[in-house]
């Protein structure tokens, strides 16, 4: 009998942060809902997925993903050849056309990493890559009080972070002399990014990086709203700063109209913005041929979080990764993710190298 997906899970788990952030769209997080799918294979592999509830990023709430999943996506892949994902793609577009990225993802990761223990391989080798060892993470510190900023600077820097990326776009003053006592804590050699999170108008991201630019600013994110690619363009024009586009990337058609409207230097893909592993890849290669490099980011338990490490090590114009986030939570689902001196890394065993605690999931929906 040929290898086919044979069931698929779902699992609502509710998990705390020891490390909040706030942002300019959204207020501290001390608590995220995941939704963890679990998914057979007809020779008993069993992967797992993840996705995040990020409602202010795709809309999706952990309740949707959770129906989206057992009424639509699970349907529609049950049944398929689990090496087929752009069948399976396919068919979770039809059953749900548009967005939904998020729920698809977790779909996409649990069938990835079923395929990897069924092949007993690393996913980063059955997309195509290979193993290749702790990869350097940038951290967010979250928009707020002057002194609460510089601290959490200072914390990162002393854990080893080499990048530290400030959220800006709700306050300008102590955003400003934020960056300006960050540079000075963390001295020449730290990398400073911004991430405005859609949080300024034009006049206000110029304003704003005219000040900041003499404190040497990496790149700055995502600084214009989402739909915004004509400012993004101007903005370009106007500063000599690199500006990367997160919330306005979701799938690869996403990348190719911000390159051709010259919109940004960089682009941030995530698994849950682009619906999982297999159209990432799409949106890197875009990206790849239009010579604009590319930052993992993750909100992810250590499930998501390992897939994008893996991605990372199949895809050479990955040249940027924030994946710290498992280090944020009071708790993980499993083990297998190691984050030491800013720098993260995965267990190279088969699948996603995460080892999930089922004990989670015994009160969870499957
Ligand atoms: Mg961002």
């Amino acid at each position: 009998m040929p290898l086919a997906i044979r069931s698929i899970g779902v699992h609502l788990v509710r998990l705390r942060t020891a490390e909040g952030l706030k942002t300019s769209i959204h207020d501290v997080i001390t608590e995220q809902e995941y939704v963890l799918t679990r998914l057979k294979l007809s020779d008993g592999s069993e992967g797992f997925g993840e996705a995040p509830e990020a409602t202010f990023i795709t809309g999706e709430t952990a309740s949707s993903m959770i129906e989206a999943i057992e009424r639509h996506l699970a349907p529609a892949v049950v049944g398929r050849d689990p090496f087929d994902l752009a069948g399976a793609h396919l068919a979770m577009d039809r059953a749900l056309a548009a967005g939904n990225s998020a729920a698809k993802s977790a779909v996409d990761l649990a069938i990835y990493d079923a395929l990897g223990k069924h092949l007993g391989q690393p996913v980063s080798r059955v997309l195509g890559g290979a193993p290749r060892g702790p990869i350097a993470s940038s951290k967010a510190i979250g928009t707020g009080p002057l002194k609460e900023m510089v601290a959490s600077a200072r914390r990162q820097i002393a854990a080893g972070f080499g990048t530290v990326k400030i959220k800006t776009g709700a306050d300008s003053t102590a955003e400003l002399a934020a960056v300006k006592a960050i540079r000075a804590a963390g001295g020449p050699g730290l990398n400073i990014k911004l991430d405005a999170n859609q949080g300024w108008t034009l006049p206000e991201a110029l304003r704003f990086l005219d000040r900041a630019r003499q404190f040497d600013i990496q790149m700055v994110e995502q600084p214009l709203a989402a739909a915004d690619l004509k400012g993004h363009a101007e903005l370009r024009r106007r500063i000599a700063i690199p500006v990367m586009l997160d919330e306005s990337i979701h799938g690869p058609g996403d990348a190719l109209r911000a390159i051709e409207a010259g919109a940004c230097d960089y682009i941030n893909i995530k698994l849950l913005k682009a619906g999982g592993l297999f159209p990432a890849q799409e949106v890197a290669t875009v990206c790849a041929a239009g010579g604009v490099a590319c930052q993992i980011g993750s909100l992810s338990t250590s499930i998501g979080t390992a897939a994008a490490i893996h991605l990372v090590h199949a895809r050479p114009i990955m040249k940027f990764a924030e994946v710290n986030w498992p280090a944020r939570l009071a708790s993980d689902v499993g083990t297998g993710f190691s984050l030491v001196k800013g720098r993260a890394d995965v267990a190279p065993t088969p699948g996603l190298g995460i080892k999930v605690d089922t004990r989670l999931l015994r009160g969870g929906r499957s």
